[in-house]
């Protein structure tokens, strides 16, 4: 016979993604709830208040990371749940703090249980995920991992001059050093997918096996000015027609890759810019995504081949790497885990890969890690529209629960 499946608790589940939807709640059922702002302030202490309440140690380390941990039995390092409590302006209620509070569940159904975990299992909420206030993005998990210096990243400012680390003893969120995540069993870091995939093939899990890398150029192509009136069109260097055909080309070859790379030309400057004046200048971005290095390295190839193409419009090109990121493989073992709960719990489910950065990204570099993605109404996050039904959210937690039983029987 199988045995019962233990499941969270729903309800609380929602009460509390509401509760936490306070702090910063915007007219239309959004949050703005910034990195280190007041909104910030109230939702940690309150998550502070949630853990100390159930009996968890509550840390916070030197860049404002939270962890709080249910012990276990064993010395052993922690399994971490978790992921962000800020938010862009005018964000949604789920975006970061579903992690978290599902980590929140995850432990007090421990808790009801009188499961006494081998391995501790600690909550996470990581500072300043999304950089809508300071930027870089991921800026903690970012020097946790080595990749940004703190030193820099303390001098970063809001766009009121307020530097990072004033913020943070501002708040009152300035810990130590030595509480900084070291080793861990495991990271679980479940968000909502932020795309369409999963709302549009009907699917309530997605295990996601990576977060796929990238590269960004800025392309420059440079003509001359000239009378819009007097000069014939045969005698022109318009930079506006070049580029034109250029990006026609880009779309050309990048469309015939692979289907699942997805690029962007997000920004295009025209100079000068005026009714009556040929373009002699227009400068744009491109970036492109995939998991495949090798097909992100033919997109890089065929970018900084562009300078050398024949005769444009008379123009020249030139194309600059502005940065690019390699792919981030999460621990297959871990995936697997998921994977194996979703389809014990009886939920839909696939196999995804990320094209959005997250914490789990920079974590992985040392800590086993994987990411469980749900449902994204309309695709949308980043807004006050932003929602996953809390059937969904529901469904996500318990396969979190079930992989951390699944971890603790091994
Ligand atoms: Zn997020």
């Amino acid at each position: 016979m199988q045995k019962q499946k233990l499941l969270i608790n729903g309800e609380r589940l929602r009460e509390e993604l509401e509760r936490f939807a306070d702090f910063g709640r915007t007219e239309k059922n959004g949050v703005t709830r910034l990195a280190l702002s007041d909104e910030d302030r109230r939702a940690r202490d309150y998550f502070r208040f949630c853990c100390e309440e159930l009996g968890l140690d509550v840390k916070v380390d030197d860049l404002g990371c939270m962890y709080a941990t249910l012990e276990g039995t064993e010395n052993k390092p922690p399994i971490l749940i978790g992921s962000h409590l800020d938010s862009v302006k005018k964000g949604g209620r789920f975006d970061g703090v579903l992690g978290v509070v599902a980590g929140l569940e995850v432990v007090r159904t421990i808790i009801d249980h009188n499961i006494t975990p081998k391995v501790p299992i600690t909550v996470v909420n990581f500072t300043n995920e999304e950089g809508a206030r300071f930027e870089p993005s991921m800026m903690a998990s970012g020097i946790l991992a080595g990749k940004f210096e703190k030193s820099v990243m303390l001098q970063k400012k809001d766009s009121d001059g307020i530097t990072f680390g004033e913020a943070l003893k501002g708040i009152g969120y300035e810990g130590q050093v030595e509480n900084r995540l070291k080793e861990a069993t495991a990271l679980l870091e479940m968000h909502i997918e932020q795309g369409p995939i999963l709302e549009s093939e009907a699917l309530s899990i997605g295990v996601v096996e990576c977060v796929v890398g990238m590269a960004c150029y800025e392309i420059e192509v440079t003509g001359e000015s000239d009378h819009a009136g007097t000069t014939p069109m045969n005698m022109r260097k318009d930079a506006l027609f070049a580029t034109n055909n250029l990006i026609n080309e880009i779309r050309s070859y990048l469309g015939s890759l692979d289907q699942e790379l997805v690029y962007t030309i997000g920004r295009v400057n025209v100079y000068p810019s005026i009714h009556t004046v040929i373009p002699n200048k227009v400068v744009f971005t491109l970036e492109a995504r995939h998991k495949d290095m090798g097909i992100v390295n033919n997109v890089k190839e065929f970018i900084e081949a562009l300078p050398k193409l024949e005769e444009n419009e008379g123009c020249e090109i030139k194309a600059t790497k502005l940065w690019d990121r390699d792919t981030v493989w999460f621990e297959p073992e871990l995936c697997n885990l998921l994977e194996q709960s979703a389809k014990s719990l009886g939920y839909s489910h696939k196999r995804m890969v990320s094209g959005a950065g997250h914490d789990a990204q920079f974590i992985a570099s040392y800590v086993p890690t994987t990411m469980l993605f749900v449902p994204s109404k309309n695709g949308k996050s980043h807004c006050e529209e932003e929602l996953t039904t809390w059937e969904e959210c529901e469904k996500g937690v318990n396969v979190i629960l079930d992989t951390v039983l699944n971890l603790l029987s091994k």
